[in-house]
Formats: structure tokens, sequence, C-alpha cells
């Protein structure tokens, strides 16, 4: 009985975290109409692969509103290590967004979404670099658990097993998949989560095919089942396929709107694993109340209401509703019954017409705080409703009340809850523990798999509506009226009452000078009083120990310097802004991820910034940077102390370009400056005329000009995805490798994401190999950095990924990068 309750808990929860924050469903007589048809169904199908926006949203779609079977995906990571087209956030930052983006194209296409643990930690080759990054063992235990939990009767793959194909993460979905398939029945595998869920064995795995790379696949389809996923759903007014590309919308950080289609439209399927089918996936799997014991009666009276649902008085149907609802709660399959309990109470909430909300007084509290509340409930129907009891289950409060909510009527109850002192901050539970490149670390079984956090309060509503008991969970939200915008949801959430921000993410020391550090407190509640202080190891030397502060109004945010002196050494530290009020010590930073497409999150990271003591010569030469599709080496630069311009809109003439000494394009400058087709000559005269000119990665393909170097050399798709891949030198003597710094193996040490990409494949004798790396088990690639003279001047191109590397603060990226830009004046190298 314990199991049960258990796990009654966890589905509850499931069904309340897909509003969280939204403005509340609204329940049309079409949305009811559909809900009713979906009660007669019984089939789950899960769809797996690798990252948000892998899915096929028009499959999903289809299944979930046509077949009307419960569609989940399966996302292995939530896409941190992609790119971001929207705004500035990267790796967890940009997980949230995605992860987010994948809720609300959920909210669309009315499936349910799951995720693992594995972080999208970039671009791997081979499933096998992939599993030995992600921890295999445990995130084909994230599978397996979510199979037990959802019980799919079908699982279907955006993917197949064959290395090499695609992205290594992509292939690894697969192949976890098939595992998982095979052992999510067995009993003596994950048996930790057996006291949680039973097990559960699907009845066949499919993959659903694609041809987009022509080369890779067959193109017969006579042995694949097919699907028309085209289809119109008139309750909708749209086409699946409609839906679909509205779903698929939602992912905007990835820049995939889509533009709907109409007609028909074939998917094709696969047959992997189980048991195979002739025509259709489900025509051996029972999709219906026939295989529930008591289930018959059931779908004949469902058949019933259907027929009897009348759109211009849908709470006509309520009296059978209700009936209906007794007979489910009296099924012995526990899974069935209480997923059809949550159906029926949602129909029951829109056919009466039922609004409830919970509004928060701010969108913030810190533990042991008051929090007003306003609660708002209506009923639009003749059904006799009486609202009973608001039970805060989390807090251990309620309240007993006996209002008749009649016939829209607004009844309006103001209410007050104080969060207790041990209340957690609403942190998505995923970053709460600090993680390796592979896997995140949770902790407690229950999270693993959700999309998001359940709500930071949820709060049951007991009613009585016509003599039956039913308990309606909403979660407590805030709201407010946007002159633009009208009414903007977002989520309540539990924060810190402090936070300390380090404005800058990497502070870099250049030499042994004094640097100021500012530090940025912001009160998470009213008339805050506390000590603020700056944790560096001893080495590094801080005035003033300590500062203390007072800030009244909730909200404000005082700026404080500290003078630091670094270490005579190299060195790398960690630092921490520390706030300590009464005792008690805090250093979360406070970051915020606003976007009109999904709710407002907030973050509360450990605020933890690398201090790093650079061992550097550098000249004082000038710098002329061109920005290519966006990166921070202007700034880490200037970090360092040079003198650097942007150069993209004024003029490339010779005059001006001479006022440099060197140029630097940025990352992808040659895919995305479409004035280079025309000035790329004008940057290569300079360096003949003595300038340095040094080219960073771009794409092989679309360039805005192949002319782009002195002499010959042809771009590859080569790349380095193992950062700690091991260079050599090939030429230990090269000016590059000596002055102004010494440069060795040790300062390849420490290098994050990738070692480099998009290397040259191919180039004349007039270039100078200096490096040579490759991933484990490949060819050497030597293309990562080339050197030419050129008149009297130099041409770098250098593929290693310096617009990471120094960013994150690494020594040796700077040591190296300071070393090209010197080239110009190394005695040796004239
Ligand atoms: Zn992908």
């Amino acid at each position: 009985m314990k199991k049960l309750l258990i796990i009654l808990t966890a589905i509850n929860l499931l069904v309340v975290s897909s509003v969280y924050a939204q403005k509340p469903k609204n329940y049309n007589a079409a949305e009811i109409q559909l809900s009713l048809q979906k009660l007669k169904v019984l089939g789950n199908v899960l769809y797996v692969a690798a990252h948000p926006d892998d899915e096929n949203t028009r499959l999903i779609t289809y299944l979930a509103n046509e077949i009307k079977v419960n569609t989940a995906y399966f996302s292995f990571t939530r896409g941190d290590g992609g790119q971001n087209l929207i705004g500035p956030e990267m790796r967890e930052d940009l997980g949230v967004i995605r992860t987010q983006e994948l809720l609300a194209a959920r909210r669309i296409d009315h499936g349910q979404q799951f995720f693992s643990r594995a972080v999208d930690f970039g671009y791997s080759k081979h499933p096998d670099e992939t599993f030995k990054t992600w921890n295999k063992e445990k995130i084909l235990g994230d599978l397996v658990w979510i199979i037990r939990k959802f019980r799919p009767d079908v699982i279907i793959t955006r993917f197949n097993t064959v290395a090499g194909t695609t992205h290594g993460h992509h292939t690894a979905s697969a192949i976890l998949a098939e595992e998982a398939f095979d052992i999510a029945g067995d009993k003596s595998k994950y048996t930790e989560q057996l006291m949680y869920v039973d097990v559960w064995q699907p009845k066949a795995l499919y993959w659903n095919t694609y041809w987009w790379r022509k080369s890779d696949f067959q193109k017969d389809t006579s042995e694949l089942l097919s699907i028309d996923v085209g289809k119109y759903n008139a309750l909708k007014g749209l086409s699946y396929s409609e839906i679909a590309a509205l779903s698929r919308s939602s992912h905007r950080s990835q820049g995939f709107g889509a533009t709907g289609t109409r007609g028909i439209q074939k998917e094709y399927l696969q047959f992997v694993k189980g048991q195979n089918a002739e025509k259709d996936i489900f025509e051996k799997i029972d999709l219906g109340w026939n295989k529930i014991e008591g289930g018959k009666q059931i779908d004949l009276d469902i058949d019933q209401i259907l027929s009897d649902f009348d759109p211009a008085n849908p709470a006509g149907i309520l009296a059978d509703v209700l009936k209906l609802r007794k007979q489910i709660a009296h099924l012995n399959d526990d899974f069935w019954r209480e997923k059809k309990l949550d159906e029926i109470d949602e129909i029951i909430y829109g056919i009466t017409g039922l609004f409830i909300e919970v509004k928060a007084q701010d969108y913030t509290a810190c533990p042991g705080e008051s929090v007003n509340l306003e609660i708002e409930a209506i009923n639009r129907s003749d059904a006799k409703i009486i609202l009973k009891k608001v039970n805060f289950k989390s807090l251990g409060v309620g309240a007993g009340y006996n209002f008749e909510l009649k016939n829209n009527v607004t009844k309006q109850i103001d209410s007050k809850i104080t969060l207790p002192n041990s209340a957690v901050y609403s942190q998505p539970y995923w970053l709460v523990n600090e993680h390796g490149i592979g896997i995140f670390e949770v902790k407690d079984q229950q999270l693993i798999g959700k999309g998001e956090n359940d709500p930071a309060v949820i709060v049951d509503i007991l009613l009585i509506i016509e003599g039956e008991e039913i308990t309606i969970s909403k979660p407590v939200i805030y709201k407010r009226n946007d002159p633009v915008r009208g009414e903007v949801y977002r989520p309540f959430v539990i924060a810190p009452p402090v936070y300390s921000n380090i404005t800058e993410r990497v502070v870099i020391f250049a030499n042994h000078a004094t640097q100021e550090v500012k530090v940025d407190v912001k009160s998470g509640k009213e008339k805050l009083e506390g000590i603020l202080t700056l944790n560096l190891p001893k080495s590094w030397k801080i005035e003033p120990s300590s500062y203390e502060f007072q800030l009244d109004q909730k909200g404000e945010t005082s700026s404080f310097s500290f003078m630091v002196t670094p270490p005579d050494h190299q060195e790398t530290a960690k630092a921490s802004a520390m706030v300590t009020i009464e005792d008690k010590e805090y250093n979360y930073s406070h970051s915020e991820i606003n976007y009109e497409h999904i709710p407002a999150q907030l973050l509360f990271y450990k605020n933890e910034v690398k201090f790093v003591k650079l061992d550097l010569k550098r000249g004082d030469e000038k710098i002329g940077y061109i920005i290519g599709a966006g990166d921070n080496i202007p700034k880490n630069l200037k970090q360092i102390g040079y003198e650097v311009f942007i150069i993209n809109d004024i003029e490339f003439s010779d005059k001006i370009l001479d006022d440099f000494d060197v140029i630097i394009l940025g990352v992808r400058a040659l895919n995305t400056v479409d004035r280079l087709k025309f000035d790329m000559d004008k940057l290569i005269q300079f360096a003949h005329r003595g300038g340095t000119l040094i080219l960073q990665y771009n794409t092989s393909h679309r360039l805005v000009t192949e002319n782009f170097a002195p002499y010959p050399m042809q771009l590859s798709r080569d790349r380095i995805t193992v950062e700690e891949a091991p260079v050599t030198i090939v030429n230990k003597s090269h000016p590059l490798m000596n002055f102004p710094n010494k440069i060795s193996e040790k300062d390849f040490e420490g290098w994050v994401q990738e070692r480099g990409l998009y290397f040259p494949g191919s180039w004349s004798a007039d270039y100078e190999v200096v490096l040579s790396s490759h991933d484990p088990g490949e060819e050497s690639l030597e293309g990562g950095l080339l050197v030419a003279k050129y008149g009297r001047g130099h041409f770098i191109y250098s593929g290693y990924s310096w617009f990471r590397e120094l960013p994150a603060g690494i020594p040796g990226a700077f040591r190296i990068f300071v070393n090209m830009i010197s080239i110009g004046n190394n005695p040796t190298a004239k």
C-alpha cells in the first residue's frame, strides 16, 4: 500500500506541473469533446532521441491527438551544448531555455516531456565517446526508470544504431533505447527503482526512419510501416502538421520557426524489436478498456456520454460523468485508475466552467517569510459546488470553509502562508549540485526524468460537486498586467534572502598589479543587514577584508569594491562573495531568463568566479578586430592590457588599416561578414606591407570568399572534439612557441569543451606547421595552427578553439594567443 501511495503522488504532480505558471488552460467545447474521446484510449508511446528539437513533432502530434495515446518525448539531454540564437545564455542557462522550449512545445502538441541526467557536452563523433563521458550505466537507468513509470506500449527512436552516420549522442540514444527495451521488464536490473515502480516490458520498438542524409539510407519503403500524419482534425480546425509547426516553432533559441503544411504527410517506421506489425503499429495492441477488469461497461458509458454531449451545455453530462468517475475509482488497476481519474477530474473542471487560481503578492519569497495569497474561485454552471477546504500539503497547513460557488459569482478568499525555514530554493533540480561534464548530479530518484521542478507551493482545493468530493490541485502563481503584453504569468519561487554577484565571470590578472573587483549585493527581502566578504586562497591579498551593509527594500542593490593583489606565480583560484546574516552564510548569484515564449526563470547559482593570475609577457601591439559570428576575444585581450579596436564599420583603407600592428578576424568572419567578399584582399595586402593577420575558425561551407589566404589553403570539417586530446609541438624552435612566452605541452592543460574545429585539410608548402593533435584512435591533424611569412608581414590561420578557452580563463591559451599577436615583433621571426 505504501508503494502505491508514492506512485500516486508522483503521477499527480506530473499533471500539476504541466500547467506550471502558464495562463490557465481553457476548456472550450471542442477540447472537452476531445478529452472525452481520449478517455476511451488506454495506451502509451515513448519517443526517444538525444536533444531538444530532435523529436519528430508531427508524429508526436498525430499520436497524441489522433490516436489519443499518452505520447511522451524522452530527450537524453537538455541541449546545453548547443547554440543560442536569441540571447547570450550558454551552457546550463541554455539548457534551462531549451527545457522550457520543449515544455512549451508539448503544451501545444499535447505530448509529455522527460529527460535523463545526461549533459549535452558538445559534439561527439562516435557513440563510444558519448558513453565514456555520460556514464552509460546511469543514463541507461534513467530511461529504464521512465519506461517503468510511463509504461509505453511502443517505443520509437529518432535515430538508428549505426555509428558514424550522425552525432554520437544521436546514435547513443538509439543504442540505449534498444538496451532499455530489453531490460526494463527484468526484475534483476536497476533493483533500486523497484521500491517505487514495477518492471515494464514494452511490446515493440521502431525506428522512425529519415532520408535527410540521402546516401546513408535506402529509399525503398516497401518493408516499412507508414502513417499519414497529415490528417485534419475538425474539432481543432487544424491538420496535425499545422499543429506540429506551431509546436516546432517553440524552439526559438534554435531558430526552428516552422510553417504549417496541409495534406497527406507520410512518416515511416522500421521494425526493430519485440512484436512486429503488418500495417499498423497498434494492430496487435489493445488500446481500449477491454484489457482492464471491469472496463467493458466503462467504455459503453463513455460512448453514451459522448453521444449525449451538447457543446452548448457541457455541464449537461455532469451527472453521468460523476457516475463514471465512481466506477473508475473502484478499478483494481492502479496505473490506469489514477491516469483516468486525473483525466476525468480535468473534464469535470472543464464542463462546469470552473476557474480556480491562487495568486501570490510577489513572485519570490524567502524561507521563513509570510506570503499573502489571493484565491479566486468561480463556477460557471448550474452544478451545486461547495468549496470545502484549502490545503497546503507541503506546508502541512490548511483551512476549512463552506462556501457555495454560485453560477458565475466570483468567490475571493484571502489567505496567508508562512514558508518553513527549511524550504528549499527553487533552483532547477538538476542544477542544485555541482556536476561534471557528462552527467547532472540528482540524488532523489523521484526527481529523475522530470521536465522541471514541481511548483514551489501546491494548493489542494477540496470541492463538493453535486455531492462528490473532488480535489483540484493548483500551483501558487504570480501574475501582473503588462501594458503591452496584457496578462503575464510567472512562477512563484522560493529564493535566497540575499544575492552577491561578482560582476566579471572570469577575472584575469595579466601581471602583479592590484585590481579593483566589484561585487553587487541585492536584497531578496526587506530590512536586510549583513557582512560581505570576498573569499580567495591566502596567496591573494584583499582590501578591505569585509563590508558591513544594510538594505531596506526588497530588490535594492548596492555595489562594493575590493582591491585584489594576485600571487607572484601563475595560479587559477575560485573566488566567491559571501554574505553573512545572523551567522548564516549565503553566496548565491541572481540571474533571470526572461523571454516571451517561455515562463520567466530565476536561477540561483553559487557565485563562484575564476580568478586567474597569468605568467604572461606581451608586447604593446595595437589590435584591430573584425567581429564575425560573435565572440568574447576582444574583451579578453583588453583584460590583459591590449588596446583593441573593433573595425567592422569603418572603411578598409590602407591608411586606416596600417594604423594597426595586428588585425584579427573573429570566429566565422568568413561565413558572416559579407564585405570580406570584396575586402579580404585589402587585409591580405595589410600583411604584405608588414602587418600580422590572424584568422580564427570558419566553417568550410558557405564562405563569403575562397580567397582568404595569401597562399593556397583548403578548409575541411576536421575537428578535435576531446578537450584533453594530447597536443604535440611539432616545431619546438618555431618563434610562435618561444616569443615572448616559452610554450610547452603544459599550456594545453585544462582546456574546455574541445580542442578545435574546421582545421584546414590541405595547404601549400608556404605554410609552417607548428602543432599536431588528434582525437583518440584517429589520425593526427596538423592544420590547427598554420603560419606563413608574406611580404614583410605574417599570416596565421588557427582553428584551435581560442574563442572558448580565452573566456574560460585558460592560462596556456592566453600565452599562445599573445605569441601569435607578437609574431611581428619577434626578433627571430623577421
Ligand atoms: Zn540532435
